[in-house]
């Protein structure tokens, strides 16, 4: 990825590191061969790690979505909001591990086992970073605190909580980042919008937040009506001035077009002044497509073309296992190639490497395969119907398989 495909290409490892990315044939005359053990691939291709741009790793021992296809957002809402209300009760009820913590280290490693390097994850309190410095999978974070509700009386220990988490050192910072996350328009006040994005300023540090993942989402901030004010007011939280016309996308854009990093989660119903907005700071705004998980809420047509028509950085992500089976990165970019085959395997992979790194602000050799860089390497073998021997034209094709190499 930092360079044309190499054709009868090879990476030699030394420890964990790579030493050499290029011919096989002048790896081999810098480094005597009997020196290294030798590993002949066949004819596929070797690709850096994944970077997943997006999941919520609490989610990760939900077996299977929640509802069903196409079910309505607000609906699978309720679902997750229950889930959690019996899961916590479970908790007091026992003095085992944390079921949260449990489901952090299982989404680490299935994560890992699916050849991902660097994840965007979104963190609820209460936070324990044991549990990302403990799961052994060096999988390369940027964990974002996520925040939400509409209760002015939460707000100070809101404050102190993200303010705090955002100034700790510990774990270890090469592997580690963090960051701040206003949940979405619906759930954060504008309060409390302002005070995360006060506080993210002055850390200097990168910004996630879903927005307009739904129509009912716009409906709610443009006519303060629809699927969301019941969810609201059975969630005791409703209050008619608080969706007066004020608190508005490009509003909420243009907020988090000054942060350090701002990713966009979803952005489904963007409109193309939003999308323009996104597009003229290419420096630091990005948007995390969630494939499966777009399919599985049965929306329209992802705005995929225009943003990439605007150069805006688009990334790859799994969103969690509440709507999708797994968290596999290379499945997304199946996904993206069968729903969007005038896009080239190229474009693709950039998404789901590269892109996700830029987005969220991490070494820029994450997404790369680059010399004295930790490997983290996948190989993709080719379909059984192999009908194309340039090296990348076949890399996301339904029956194309991905097998991290550690
Ligand atoms: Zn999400």
């Amino acid at each position: 990825m930092k360079g044309e495909p190499i054709e009868n290409g090879a990476v030699a490892v030394v420890g964990r590191d790579v030493v050499a990315v290029g011919d096989f044939k002048k790896i081999t005359r810098d480094f005597p061969i009997s020196t290294f053990d030798v590993t002949e691939l066949g004819d596929g291709t070797i690709v850096p790690g994944w970077v997943n741009a997006h999941t919520h790793l609490e989610f990760s021992d939900i077996e299977e979505p929640l509802g069903f296809p196409g079910i309505k957002f607000t609906d699978w809402i309720r679902k997750i909001v229950k889930r959690r209300i019996e899961s916590n009760r479970l908790e007091s009820d026992t003095n085992s591990v944390s079921s949260k913590s449990l489901a952090i280290r299982c989404g680490l490693l299935e994560s890992k086992q699916a050849g991902t390097w660097a994840i965007g994850e979104i963190a609820t309190a209460p936070l324990d970073l044991n549990d990302y410095s403990e799961a052994d999978c060096q999988i390369v974070t940027r964990c974002f605190f996520e925040q939400l509700g509409r209760d002015p009386s939460n707000y100070p220990t809101q404050a102190t909580e993200l303010t705090s988490f955002l100034s700790q050192t510990q774990p270890d910072h090469s592997t580690f980042f963090r960051g701040a996350s206003p949940h979405a328009p619906y759930s954060v006040s504008e309060l409390l919008f302002n005070q995360i994005q006060s506080i993210s300023l002055t850390a200097a540090t990168p910004v996630a937040m879903h927005i307009a993942e739904t129509l009912e989402e716009r409906e709610l901030l443009e006519k303060g009506s629809g699927d969301f004010v019941d969810l609201l007011k059975e969630f005791g939280i409703w209050n008619p001035t608080d969706f007066n016309g004020e608190i508005s996308i490009p509003g909420i854009l243009n907020q988090l077009s000054k942060t350090e990093h701002a990713l966009i989660v979803h952005g489904n119903y963007l409109n193309d002044i939003e999308l323009d907005l996104i597009a003229a700071h290419p420096q630091n705004m990005s948007v995390a497509f969630c494939p499966r998980t777009h399919r599985f809420f049965q929306h329209s047509l992802y705005p995929l073309q225009k943003m990439l028509n605007r150069k805006i950085n688009v990334c790859l992500g799994t969103d969690s296992r509440a709507s999708n089976p797994d968290l596999n990165i290379f499945k997304e970019a199946q996904e993206v190639a069968a729903s969007f085959p005038a896009l080239s395997p190229k474009e693709i992979l950039e998404m789901a490497t590269i892109n996700g790194s830029k987005a969220l602000g991490l070494p820029s050799c994450i997404g790369t395969i680059s010399e004295n860089q930790t490997a983290s390497l996948n190989y993709i073998s080719p379909p059984a119907n192999l009908r194309t021997h340039h090296p990348t034209d076949w890399l996301f094709e339904q029956t194309s398989q991905c097998v991290p190499l550690h």
